[in-house]
């Protein structure tokens, strides 16, 4: 390994940026525990549970014929019917693979070592991985104690080393959405020059009528990007389809740091057909809200302190018992996500959360009487 270094006591391994040391890994939802006689559930990456629209399936069917060919880089044909459906130009859109590369890519083009990023505290672990990886100072801003951003303390954080805020609504993992009338006096404090990335992963199953409209929210103010995907309501998180809505201009700087060809033929039809869908698709989103809504008022008549639920899942504050409460619903075959300060459950079939309520019904007699 070192022939060519007469040091035999250097470090053999090649020397990766310091950067690297400042934030963890990405750790991915585990799969239930296998448990003779029970059907086991994975509740633990904030999947779609329900089957694929059919169409969609035989769209990724007719498209899987032509592997020695690129796909389409600008993925023209599903911008075009994603602008026709959303109201926007197609120079407003930029298709990648997930929201996670525009994550990665929004960091890249906005922040470096002399740069700073503010974003809420728990929320989506890949914003401590992203900003910690472009090397930007990264200012955590802890949530409020009912899970939702506090946009005083975002506002006061700003510096004039920031470049960009990220905002999360409905909130990964905790559930509550932004208001429309808090954001829009949030972004009138943002120095215009600040991007601020509006994660909507998972706006299709939020129904709380003052939530955020991000949508019209991006129209008036041209320092916003919106990021959507087709990974939870489309339910096709296996084959990595997000997007961005945002001024020519941002889309323009995303299109240069974006991977060429990362969106394979496949997976755009596959979007393509479920936006031909999207009455089908919110439908199902709003059978899954419905889902949510029982599922959490079970936990809070068993008294539990459960926050405001917009998305496809649901959160336990459990602080300490966090990883008390993964090992019971681990023993019934079920995988849920702790991740410290909570544990976060996503929602599934009614077999699934029937029995995550008996685990949580038990857990509390144990625990907290
Ligand atoms: C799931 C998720 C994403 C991105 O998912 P992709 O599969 O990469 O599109 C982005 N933000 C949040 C908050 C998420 O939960």
């Amino acid at each position: 390994m070192n022939a060519e270094n007469p040091d035999s006591s250097a470090p053999s391994t090649p020397r990766l940026r310091a950067a690297l040391d400042t934030f963890p890994p990405y750790i991915p939802g585990k799969p239930p525990r296998e448990v003779t006689g029970l059907r086991p559930f994975k509740l633990s990456s904030n999947e779609n549970f329900l089957s694929p629209l059919p169409e969609v399936l035989d769209a990724m069917v007719a498209h899987a014929k032509d592997p020695a060919h690129y796909p389409d880089d600008a993925a023209v044909a599903l911008r075009e019917e994603l602008a026709k459906r959303l109201g926007v130009g197609l120079d407003e859109l930029v298709v990648t693979t997930g929201a996670s590369e525009l994550l990665v890519a929004l960091t890249q083009i906005t922040s470096d070592a002399t740069t700073e990023a503010i974003y809420p505290w728990p929320s989506f672990e890949m914003y401590p991985q992203t900003t910690g990886l472009a090397g930007s100072a990264r200012i955590e801003v802890p949530l409020s104690a009912d899970g939702r951003h506090d946009l005083d303390a975002m506002a006061e954080a700003i510096t004039d080393r920031t470049t960009l805020i990220i905002l999360c609504s409905p909130n990964n993992p905790t559930g509550p959405v932004l208001r429309d009338a808090e954001l829009r006096s949030f972004l009138d404090r943002v120095p215009d020059h600040v991007l601020v990335a509006l994660d909507e992963a998972y706006w299709e199953f939020a129904t709380a009528p003052e939530r955020v409209r991000g949508l019209e929210l991006v129209k008036d103010y041209e320092n916003l990007v919106l990021l959507r995907t087709f990974s939870k309501a489309h339910g096709l998180a296996g084959l990595r389809v997000g997007y961005a809505v945002a001024h020519p201009a941002v889309i323009s700087g995303l299109l240069k740091a974006v991977i060429p060809f990362g969106v394979t033929d496949m997976s755009q039809a596959a979007a393509l057909e479920s936006l031909r869908h999207w009455d089908a698709v919110l439908e199902r989103a709003a059978q899954i809200a419905a889902a949510r809504d029982a599922f959490a008022a079970a936990l809070r008549d068993q008294g539990w302190d459960v926050p405001e639920a917009q998305a496809n899942y649901v959160w336990l504050p459990l602080g300490e018992k966090s990883a008390a409460f993964e090992d019971a619903c681990v023993e019934q075959a079920v995988a849920v996500r702790n991740l410290g300060a909570g544990v976060r459950i996503s929602i599934g079939e009614d077999e699934a959360l029937a029995r995550v309520l008996e685990i949580a019904e038990r857990f509390r007699a144990e625990h907290f009487s």
